[in-house]
């Protein structure tokens, strides 16, 4: 027995439903830009079929097609979720064993995370695109997940893998898809990580940060410091680390999250010159600038306490902090 939504979902495969047995999907065929989901799958079946492209298959080929491998690999995934015991007896044997797993002794602090296998990427066409040079490739380890032996991985197949390492331990990890914009970092802590701060040991100069990884790369082409938050906040174990540094300059995302760097940095701001870099306003983050643009980045600050008293900020922090 074979249930399409776990794998629907263990493929990262975002779906509304439009009656009891079936749902709608973005069509996943790379010559179709669907920007309208128009792609159906039959729950009951597994059988789709995309009204915009007309392509159509089962089971066997959504997998296929997703995970980019072949129908015997395909055959061997799927074996794996029919194995998936659902009865009630099943359920209480699993939960049984997590609250055994649950009392024995916390595993070492160092103990290895769980982080799925890959290759290095090497001139992948996805990171070319992204103007990641092999050298930056070679830098930050990024690899491609090659993984359909540990099922809590395989949706992550193909997909781009950087491991997160931070004072020499591999804390987690950050995956990306090639096609569409689904990314997802490992299911560890990373509220003090900041990631490529261990290359910043200038603390008089700038010290730009920027949200993502493929920010921190691009940036790092202006020849400046940069890090990676990992996300679009400034958790209290950053701020920590950050106030060594004199001079920071924020380069948060075009969009209204990008706001949420800026409030938290507030904390900083008895401690380091707080600046903040606009990015050009066609474009959403960092990463999708090119060189001119980047080094426009790394010229043009402006303090942050002008920024904070701006009638847009002000606007900003109304809607999201003021209850009604
Ligand atoms: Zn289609």
């Amino acid at each position: 027995m074979i249930n399409i939504k776990d794998i629907l979902d263990q493929l990262y495969i975002e779906y509304k439903s439009i009656s009891s047995t079936e749902v709608r999907a973005k069509c996943w065929n790379p010559n179709h830009v669907d920007a309208v989901p128009s792609l159906n799958i039959n729950l009951e079946t597994g059988i789709y079929h995309c009204f915009g492209c007309h392509i159509k298959g089962n089971i066997l080929t959504l997998v296929q097609d997703n995970l980019n491998i072949g129908h015997w690999e395909a055959r061997k995934v799927l074996s794996q979720f029919s194995k998936g015991g659902l009865t009630r007896e099943d359920k209480l044997q699993k939960l049984t064993e997590h609250i055994k797993e649950r009392q024995k002794p916390l595993p070492q602090r160092n103990s290895p995370i769980e982080i799925p296998k890959f290759v290095p990427a090497i001139n992948h066409p996805y990171l070319i695109n992204r103007n990641i040079t092999e050298e930056e490739r070679n830098k930050w380890n990024i690899g491609v997940v090659k993984e359909i032996s540990n099922p809590a991985f395989f949706g992550y197949n193909n997909w781009i893998i950087f491991p997160i390492y931070y004072k020499n331990i591999l804390r987690t990890y950050f995956v990306r898809s090639t096609k569409g914009s689904n990314k997802r970092f490992g299911k560890y802590k990373r509220d003090d990580i900041i990631f490529g701060l261990e290359d910043c040991i200038n603390y008089n100069e700038y010290l730009f940060l920027v949200e993502g990884i493929f920010d921190m790369i691009a940036l790092r082409k202006a020849q400046i410091q940069v890090a990676s938050l990992l996300s679009n906040r400034i958790l209290p174990k950053q701020i920590e680390q950050l106030k060594q540094y004199k001079n920071i300059v924020l380069v948060p995302d075009n969009d209204d999250g990008g706001m949420y760097i800026l409030n938290d940095a507030m904390a900083l701001l008895n401690y380091c010159n707080i600046s903040y870099s606009p990015i050009p306003n066609n474009k959403n983050d960092p990463g999708s600038c090119n060189l001119e643009e980047l080094i426009e980045i790394t010229l043009n600050h402006i303090p942050l306490v002008d920024k904070i008293v701006s009638k847009e900020f002000m606007l900003w922090y109304t809607t999201k902090f003021t209850r009604r």
